[in-house]
């Protein structure tokens, strides 16, 4: 519409060209499942602005919280006073996680951040300099996070050098099994891959710690298999090495489960959440074992916003909502409706190479041809924009960009999942003539 239009004339002049966006969907509001925009069309919000809308656009909870809080005190640090938001936002966090060992929380403003926080932990209290992540992986985009983030072609072209001591394994992505294996000759490739690497890449006695998505996210929502997830948590056991789960996608809920790892009964020594935690708002958590949290000098961790009180209290009333059987369920349902749908279409259509998902996290893999799996970027590309012109808003996923990933929020209801997957499914029918 013209008024949109406008206002995207005004971003290309004002902001980076590097700041891409996946739609042309300028927004007036947002409510539950729907967004508007500045012209007046109501859109079905399957991305969830890249999976932070769990709870849906301004549950009234949430939002009461942050107005009440306005109205106390916006900010005064963590690092010059004390104030209860962050203090019982870390309370649920530690009682809310895996593991029923003492733990402590440190809250930040990004994912990137917790990430960031989680890796120097680890180091410090290791006393080691070097971390293993996998292909597939995204943690952020600062320096060191940047260095852990797998994908070349849109996140890491151009800005190197990188920090060193980092090493990456492969991941088992069953859908590209090598020709010639079967799908558990390759899992347990990768699995042996991981003990192989303290000889071939680096001494286990260097190594601070192991990070891996329990779900890979923008690497295209590959599951990690639980023995692989179950030889990572062994090898840590066996090293001294910290495990670090990031479940700053997987997590709060999407899956089923509040945190993506309880799928495989390991418990992480720490784990770094974000996104839908904060129903929109900019907060992030490191949540560890107490002994490696409470690891530095006094000092040693903080920043002038991390745990702010307005994005504390919005989180604290997001996680109510998240951690409740009711939600998870609906998480469940959600995700079946959407698999269910997804599976068909799988027979359907020549271009759709795969589709998986765990719980409300599925995802369309497209490909030139099923035999070869060769990936279609530019058919995702077509699907993307043709869908998001007849009402949905949808993201990308995958290393290599060709998959529709779906994350829309839990509060979703059947019509409106049956509507928007309706309106996906022409889209993909077009691309198909
Ligand atoms: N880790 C994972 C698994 C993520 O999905 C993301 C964001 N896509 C990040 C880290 C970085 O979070 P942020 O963009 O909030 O810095």
């Amino acid at each position: 519409g013209p008024k949109g239009a406008l206002m995207l004339e005004r971003r290309a002049a004002a902001t980076p060209k590097g700041l891409a966006k996946s739609t042309e969907v300028v927004v007036e509001k947002a409510e539950g499942a729907l967004v508007w925009d500045v012209d007046g069309n109501q859109l079905l919000d399957f991305a969830g602005g890249i999976g932070m809308i769990n709870v849906g656009h301004r549950p009234e909870t949430v939002v009461n919280a942050i107005k009440d809080q306005l109205d106390k005190y916006i900010h005064t640090c963590s690092l010059v006073t004390t104030f209860e938001p962050y203090i019982e936002l870390a309370e649920m966090l530690n009682r809310l996680t895996p593991g029923d060992f003492p733990k402590k929380t440190l809250l930040a403003n990004t994912g990137t951040e917790a990430v960031e926080n989680a890796i120097m932990l680890a180091k410090y209290y290791t006393k080691r300099p070097a971390i293993i992540c996998f292909e597939g992986a995204y943690h952020g985009r600062s320096m060191l996070t940047l260095s852990l983030t797998s994908k070349y072609s849109l996140f890491k072209k151009g800005f190197g050098s990188f920090v060193s001591d980092i090493y990456r394994l492969p991941v088992p992505n069953l859908y590209r099994t090598p020709a010639g294996m079967t799908e558990e000759q390759y899992l347990n490739w990768c699995i042996s891959n991981l003990e192989h690497a303290f000889i071939a890449q680096v001494d286990p006695e260097a190594v601070a710690a192991f990070i891996i998505e329990p779900v890979l996210g923008e690497g295209g929502f590959i599951q990690m298999p639980a023995p692989f997830i179950q030889k990572i948590r062994e090898l840590c056991d066996k090293y001294g090495i910290v495990m670090i789960a990031d479940e700053i996608q997987s997590g709060s809920g999407r899956t089923g489960k509040l945190f993506a790892i309880e799928h495989t009964g390991v418990v992480p020594d720490m784990m770094t959440i974000a996104k839908s935690m904060g129903a929109g708002m900019p907060v992030s958590a490191v949540v560890g074992k107490a002994e490696i949290m409470d690891c530095t000098h006094l000092g040693g961790v903080g920043g002038t916003y991390g745990g702010s009180p307005v994005a504390a209290v919005a989180a604290i009333e997001a996680l109510k909502i998240l951690s409740t059987p009711e939600f998870l369920a609906q998480a469940t349902h959600v995700g079946a409706l959407i698999k269910t749908t997804l599976d068909a279409w799988k027979e359907k259509y020549a271009l759709v190479g795969d589709v998986r998902g765990i719980g409300a996290m599925c995802l369309v893999e497209f490909v030139k041809d099923k035999t070869t799996k060769e990936p279609d970027i530019e058919l995702a590309m077509e699907v993307l924009k043709d869908a998001v012109q007849h009402g949905i808003i949808l993201i990308r996923a995958g290393l290599y960009s060709n998959c529709i990933r779906l994350l829309p929020p839990i509060v979703m209801n059947d019509d409106q999942l049956h509507e928007g997957l309706a309106v996906l499914e022409a889209a993909i029918q077009r691309a198909h003539a």
